[in-house]
């Protein structure tokens, strides 16, 4: 079972997102599973699970990772080029690079979800076609397990679409399970509610806690990063000033309510 996830944010009130409670449930649901990389899996066997976020969002490293990481599930990110752009010029709603590297840190593997996230099946010229679908060498190069796996944005696809995707992939996500699904269709359940985690619905308390006890941690600990930084910065000159500086800024930001 491939597992798909977006949003993981406390006012989760979209189609796309889910509150980090729910999602503290759900993984320890997924305790009495073998929680593997897209590609060690197997759909054959039930019992393997495969944790997957798509399009990038910062929530991921704010809300998803402090659970991952007490769990020490493997994971993987599908990255949109555009929104990675978009982090990197300092785009608070998307995962830059730094924030790549701690959830590569803690589990997380980088995948390719397209250049602009558009409807593929649309895109009649081939070079277009494959200007969505090939990453980047920069991206690639952040991750050297990585990109080997395509995630089609919308889970829309035509024939077309796939024998290109064939030519640079090991294998492509989508969406709903479908009967005859190859490795270029592995079917994914999108996760909104806890319908497929029934035994683990009775373990509310536990999850509750469980996301209490973790995100109390986790803001401590990026409190005291952005004290480090702080102090670094206070007691620092010239150069190191600056970087200091630029430092205990991006970990102030990190400090989110919870
Ligand atoms: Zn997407």
């Amino acid at each position: 079972m491939i597992l798909l996830y977006h949003h993981v944010k406390p006012e989760a009130d979209d189609e796309i997102s889910i509150n980090p409670e729910k999602f503290t449930k759900h993984m320890l649901g997924l305790q009495d599973k073998t929680v593997v990389y897209l590609e060690d899996y197997n759909p054959l066997d039930d019992n393997q699970v495969v944790i997957t976020f798509d399009d990038g969002y910062k929530s991921v490293l704010t809300y998803a990772a402090p659970v991952l990481k007490h769990f020490g599930y493997p994971f993987e990110l599908f990255l949109v080029k555009d929104f990675y752009d978009k982090a990197q010029q300092g785009d608070e709603f998307f995962l830059n690079e730094g924030d790549l590297k701690s959830l590569m840190k803690i589990g997380g593997r980088l995948q390719y979800h397209t250049k602009s996230h558009p409807h593929l099946e649309e895109i009649s010229d081939l070079k277009k076609l494959e200007e969505e679908i090939v990453a980047p060498e920069y991206m690639k190069n952040l991750d050297k397990n990585g990109f080997e796996w395509f995630a089609y944005p919308y889970c829309t696809y035509n024939d077309r679409v796939i024998e290109v995707v064939k030519k640079y992939y090991k294998g492509a996500r989508t969406g709903k399970w479908l009967d005859g699904g190859t490795i270029y269709t592995l079917g994914s359940v999108f996760v909104r509610d806890d319908t497929l985690f029934e035994e683990a619905s009775q373990d509310n308390e536990q999850a509750w806690r469980l996301c209490s006890k973790l995100f109390f941690l986790h803001k401590i600990k990026e409190f005291l990063r952005y004290l480090f930084f702080k102090l670094m910065f206070l007691f620092s000159f010239g150069e190191k000033k600056e970087y200091f500086r630029a430092k205990y800024k991006e970990a102030k930001k990190r400090i989110k309510i919870y």
